[in-house]
């Protein structure tokens, strides 16, 4: 079963939205298991703090080495990367969700405040990944979007593997619009050529669409899927 385990300070923000719809269904399932440790049950003093001002100065306040160390210790790893969420990581891509969703799981490491003492990284061999350019207050919704996006790819968790197939970034491009009734709203309707039962024709309107979407949108991904092709041109839809 694929596992994930979250080292946090605010382990009740979890399983949150995890829990929710296909993701929490396929938990009842056994199809994957959430765990959290409280990294302040290591704190080594009686006020429970985990942190201590930075070396060399400036403001704020940083994750000690040793405490994260002995809350990583504890956790049966099995094989797992320790991953933790940080601006200063690798930008997480569908390809990286895909690689980690056929693993046996993951490790997640939560900051907070300035971030975390440098040493543990190479000690425990953690890798940094960011959700996006932006700086957000703490790791949790961070290791929440890259367990979702793992999880959704786990076989079973979705309904039917068939929604894997096409969608953005799939083969490098974003996806084409989506349509269901009714036929008109507020005066807009369905394109035309989606009603025709034309799937040649479908197809062809959807691929000129993404290829739209994708250049306007996201000149940097058009850009690589012009010099590199498709990431991935399958026709089966087998969502690994
Ligand atoms: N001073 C740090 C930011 C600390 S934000 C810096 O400038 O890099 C506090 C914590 O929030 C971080 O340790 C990290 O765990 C989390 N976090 C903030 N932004 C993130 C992002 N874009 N992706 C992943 N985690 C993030």
């Amino acid at each position: 079963m694929w596992q994930a385990t979250v080292l946090t300070l605010y382990p009740d923000l979890f399983p949150g939205p995890l829990d929710a719809s296909v993701l929490g269904r396929g938990a009842a399932e056994s199809l994957w298991s959430l765990d959290t440790v409280n990294i302040r049950d290591y704190s080594d003093n009686k006020y429970g703090s985990v942190d201590d001002t930075p070396a060399g100065g400036g403001a704020g306040l940083v994750m000690r080495a040793d405490i994260l160390g002995q809350a990583i210790d504890s956790v049966s790893r099995n094989d797992r990367p320790i991953i933790c969420l940080s601006p200063r990581g690798t930008p997480l891509t569908q390809a990286k969700a895909k690689s980690l969703a056929q693993g046996p799981g993951l490790v997640a490491l939560c900051g907070r405040f300035e971030g975390i003492d440098e040493r543990i990284f190479a000690a425990r061999d953690i890798e940094e990944v960011s959700i996006g350019d932006f700086v957000l207050a703490g790791g949790e919704i961070a290791a929440m979007a890259l367990i979702e996006a793992c999880v959704r790819l786990i076989p079973g968790v979705l309904g039917s593997a068939s929604s894997l197939g096409e969608e953005s970034f799939e083969d490098g491009l974003l996806e084409y619009p989506q349509y269901t009734r009714p036929r008109e709203f507020e005066g807009r309707a369905i394109p035309d050529v989606l009603l025709s039962g034309d799937h040649k024709k479908i197809a062809e309107w959807r691929d000129k669409e993404r290829n739209e979407i994708t250049r306007t949108r996201r000149p940097d991904l058009w850009e690589r899927f012009q010099s590199d092709g498709p990431i991935r041109r399958s026709k089966n839809k087998d969502p690994n």
